[in-house]
């Protein structure tokens, strides 16, 4: 009998011994989410035993193939209308129309034509040096070429300017799926929105998306991407407040691998550049995403046009932690200082790939170089 009791124990140990190294094993990886944070929301029109708890939520332990997500969403039998940049650069095509129209009315180019130049490239926020720059390159070939007419003069601005700007340049899904994007830059510059609009895109042209809430510092942030993800039926991945971003990023892209997902858009955390933990993490978020399934294939960096050349500070600081591969200028619906974009190109060297003109779903638009300058020089 004694016998019988001591094989007991020593059974119920070893099985204890087990399940203790199983379990902190399992939880190496994701040792900062608390367990079962893991949260991903599902299509609102997947396989009902997975259906939405009241807060749109299902809670899952580990990334699985359980949302049952198909290309087309529900969300995209409403188009969208995509603006046009022309009719939404209020603001930036004023600050050139003015000038244009009074250079057009002179006689001459006098000095007062290439003050009048000068004033309306600094007042849209090229810059200083590029505006020199680029008003050396104009005054060069007007010489050369002999030009005397204003409207002569406004050609070669106009060309000028589309040589120093590259694209449009595509956005790249990769050949290894899932295509991963990074999208980076500081708070409120529209990360969230810009993944949120991009998503509704991709799905709508029938890929198969995840959203990945890595800014794990501001709650709301991944509330917000929960909404459009619920919105445009893209699988979503949270972790616990406060959590390592680059392991919400790893099991976005692990559960991306598993759903068989086109794309998995990551937000990251934007909190002040000016604290070198950010850009370390940022290094590791890269770096991390690199790690798993897929490949990284663009890292974008957010930038709102309407702080201007500050914006290029910040630009600065995060193509030290990362490599980016584009721009996505924001908010240029609101912004006089268009010429931003001439900056970037010139500063950075890096392409402006996407433009936020607005807060709706649809308020982005590929970057064309031609159709923005047109848009600056349209007379009306
Ligand atoms: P994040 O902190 O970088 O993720 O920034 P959010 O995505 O939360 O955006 C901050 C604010 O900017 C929100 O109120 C957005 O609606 C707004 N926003 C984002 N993109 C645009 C845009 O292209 N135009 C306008 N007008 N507002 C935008």
């Amino acid at each position: 009998m004694l016998m019988v009791f001591i094989l007991i124990g020593v059974a119920v140990v070893a099985v204890s011994l087990v399940g203790f190294v199983v379990l902190t094993r399992g939880n190496d990886r994701r040792e900062a989410i608390e367990p079962g944070a893991l949260i991903v929301i599902d299509r609102p029109d997947a396989d009902p035993s997975t259906a939405l708890d009241s807060e749109g939520v299902t809670a899952l332990d580990e990334p699985s193939g359980i949302a049952e997500i198909s290309a087309v969403s529900d969300a995209s039998v409403e188009e969208l209308e995509r603006p046009r940049l022309r009719d939404r650069l209020g603001k930036a095509r004023s600050v050139f129309s003015g000038a244009f129209a009074s250079i057009r009315g002179r006689s001459a180019i006098n000095d007062e034509v290439w003050d009048d130049l000068e004033e309306a490239l600094l007042r849209a926020d090229v810059g200083i040096g590029p505006t020199t720059e680029l008003l050396d390159a104009v005054r060069a070939r007007v010489r050369d070429g002999g030009i005397e007419g204003t409207d002569e003069l406004l050609d070669v601005v106009k060309a000028e300017m589309l040589a120093r700007l590259e694209g449009p340049v595509p956005l790249d899904i990769g050949v290894e799926q899932p295509g991963i994007w990074l999208f980076v830059g500081v708070n409120g510059v529209g990360k969230t929105t810009t993944i949120g609009k991009l998503g509704r895109r991709l799905t709508d042209e029938g890929h198969t998306v995840v959203m990945a809430a890595g800014d794990t510092f501001r709650a709301a942030a991944a509330e917000q991407l929960g909404t459009w993800a619920e919105r445009c039926g893209a699988a979503f991945v949270r972790g616990a407040e406060g959590g390592d971003p680059s392991s919400v990023i790893f099991d976005g892209v692990a559960h991306g691998a598993a759903i068989g997902a086109d794309i998995v858009l990551c937000d990251t955390a934007g909190r002040l550049h000016t604290k070198s933990n950010l850009m370390d993490e940022l290094s590791k978020v890269r770096r991390v995403a690199d790690k798993g399934a897929g490949a990284v294939t663009e890292v974008l960096l957010v930038l709102d046009a309407t702080t201007g050349q500050n914006g290029l500070v910040q630009a600065r600081q995060f193509t030290e932690a990362v490599e980016l591969t584009g721009v996505v200028l924001t908010k240029l619906d609101g912004s006089a200082k268009g010429g931003i974009v001439f900056a970037i190109a010139s500063e950075l060297k890096i392409p402006v790939k996407l433009v936020g003109v607005g807060e709706s779903a649809g308020d982005l638009v590929d970057f064309d170089p031609v159709e923005f300058v047109d848009a600056l020089f349209a007379r009306e």
